[in-house]
C-alpha cells in the first residue's frame, strides 16, 4: 500500500512538473511573439530629422537606413508602403529616417546630399530620398560605386523646385556635415548593427521585414496608451 501510495504521489509530482513546463513554454513563446524586439531605455529624439505624417501621431517609426544598402531599398519597396497606408495616412504614426554610414564614402555622400536637400528644400526631401534609392542598381556588388556626386547632381536637377546652383554650393562646401555626424552618433547611441533597423517608439524590431510583428508592436503600443 505504502509503495503504491508513493508511486501515486510521484506520478502527481511528475504531472504537475510537466504541466508547469508546458505553461512556462507557452508563456515564453507568447513573450517572444509579442515582443518582437529590444526595448531601449529612451525613445529617440527625432528633432531635425526628416519626417512624414502627422507630427502629433502617437507612434514614431524610425528607419536607420543607408542609401547604399540593398536591404533598405527592398524594405522601402516591400514594407514601407504597407506602413504608410495603414498607419501614416491614418494619423496613427509618423515616420523618420536617420542616416547610417555602413558603406563608407558613398554612404557619406548620399547622406550629405539628403541632408542638404532637407536643409534648403525640405518640401522636396522625400522625393530626393526615393529617387536616390531608386537609382541604386538592383544587381550591385558592394564594391561597385554608383552613388557619386554626378549621380546626386543628376537626380537633384530632375526635381522641379530645387535650385540646383544653391544646392551644389552647399553640397560642395559640406555645410550639412554636422547633421550626418549627428545621425552617426545616434547609430552609436542605439548600437545599430544592421540596416535597415526599425524603431517603433522605444522598441527596435528583431526583424524589420516581418510586417505582422510591426503591426503587433504598433497595436500593442496604441493599446497601452
Ligand atoms: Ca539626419
Amino acid at each position: 500500500m505504502n509503495k503504491s501510495n508513493s508511486a501515486a504521489k510521484l506520478l502527481v509530482i511528475i504531472t504537475v512538473v510537466i504541466i508547469g513546463l508546458i505553461i512556462a513554454l507557452m508563456f515564453l513563446n507568447n513573450a517572444k511573439n509579442d515582443g518582437s524586439g529590444t526595448t531601449v531605455a529612451e525613445a529617440i529624439n527625432i528633432d531635425g530629422q526628416p519626417t512624414i505624417g502627422d507630427d502629433n501621431a502617437p507612434i514614431t517609426i524610425v528607419e536607420f537606413g543607408d542609401f547604399k544598402c540593398p536591404a533598405c531599398k527592398s524594405w522601402g519597396e516591400m514594407i514601407y508602403p504597407q506602413i504608410e497606408e495603414e498607419y501614416i495616412n491614418t494619423g496613427k504614426a509618423k515616420f523618420a529616417f536617420v542616416n547610417v554610414l555602413f558603406h563608407g564614402e558613398e554612404s557619406q555622400l548620399g547622406s550629405l546630399a539628403a541632408e542638404t536637400v532637407l536643409k534648403h528644400f525640405p518640401e522636396h526631401y522625400w522625393t530626393f530620398h526615393h529617387a536616390l534609392f531608386q537609382a541604386q542598381p538592383s544587381s550591385q556588388s558592394h564594391n561597385e560605386p554608383w552613388l557619386t556626386s554626378e549621380k546626386v547632381m543628376e537626380l537633384v536637377s530632375g526635381i522641379e523646385g530645387i535650385d540646383v546652383e544653391q544646392f551644389e554650393a552647399s553640397f560642395v562646401d559640406k555645410e550639412q556635415l554636422a547633421e550626418v555626424e549627428k545621425d552617426n552618433e545616434l547609430v552609436k547611441q542605439y548600437n545599430i548593427q544592421l540596416t535597415p533597423s526599425i524603431m517603433i517608439n522605444d522598441t527596435i524590431l528583431e526583424d524589420p521585414f516581418d510586417y505582422e510583428a510591426i503591426k503587433n508592436t504598433i497595436e500593442q503600443k496604441l493599446e497601452g496608451m
